[in-house]
């Protein structure tokens, strides 16, 4: 260990090389969501229970990573979904105060690795769920990644931002789900572009539909020479 290394602290990136893309991955900082139930409320408490003791994490509390992946195809900077984010109002206060202070780095940690947000070309939305649209405006509303086009697939966009659904939503932290949206995904309405199942979205990038999670649900493949 070097001396320069604090307990507590932790470096928010790393880099590796997938064919000819250079892949780097940010964290946005641990998303920690409370006790287990809340966020597997069909599964055995038991199950659950065994799962965590046998990778050694706490048993009365989940904690998600938010990790980002940026992949420079060379001709593309892409952005794989955006964390929570920084605005108070959502990306903190939707999760409660288990949440903590750590989440929101996803921006300095990008700048650490020496990328600038303006240089992303695309973010490739998989869901709008709030770990992974969320942190596409700051505090104000302004788009942290101004030069950007949005992938998203257009049922996810549409549902999501959809905010006739809030009053039907059973919980604050569901209601906040269409509204946190709406908020990040609408100031980006002139930079879509719709996904399709199989279709690509850049040259070594395709969509393919992973839909049940949520109702556009998307993931993407990523292929440079010969490496999927
Ligand atoms: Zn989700």
């Amino acid at each position: 260990m070097s001396a320069s290394f604090r307990k507590g602290s932790f470096i928010g990136w790393t880099r590796f090389q997938h064919g000819d893309f250079q892949c780097t991955v940010v964290t946005d900082g641990p998303l920690k969501i409370g006790p287990p139930a809340n966020g597997f409320p069909k599964a055995d408490p038991n199950e659950i229970k065994a799962l965590l003791t046998a990778a050694f994490l706490p048993t009365d509390s989940t904690t998600l990573n938010q990790n980002l992946l940026i992949v420079n195809t060379g001709e593309s900077l892409v952005l794989f979904d955006t964390g929570c984010g920084v605005n108070q109002s959502f990306g903190k206060s939707s999760f409660g105060p288990q949440v903590g202070p750590d989440i929101g780095r996803a921006i300095s940690n990008m700048r650490a690795t020496g990328i600038d947000p303006e240089d992303i070309d695309l973010v490739a939305i998989t869901h709008a769920h709030p770990d992974h649209c969320w942190g596409l405006v700051d505090d104000t509303g302004n788009r942290l990644y101004p030069n950007a086009k949005i992938a998203i697939s257009a049922t996810d966009y549409d549902y999501w931002t959809d905010l006739s659904h809030i009053p039907e939503a059973p919980t604050q932290h569901k209601k906040d789900a269409f509204s946190g949206a709406h908020y990040n995904l609408l100031p980006y309405r002139d930079h879509l572009v719709f996904v399709k199942d199989g279709k690509q979205v850049v040259p070594g990038i395709t969509a393919h539909a992973a839909i049940g999670h949520s109702p556009g649900h998307h993931i993407y493949a990523i292929e440079s020479r010969g490496e999927t």
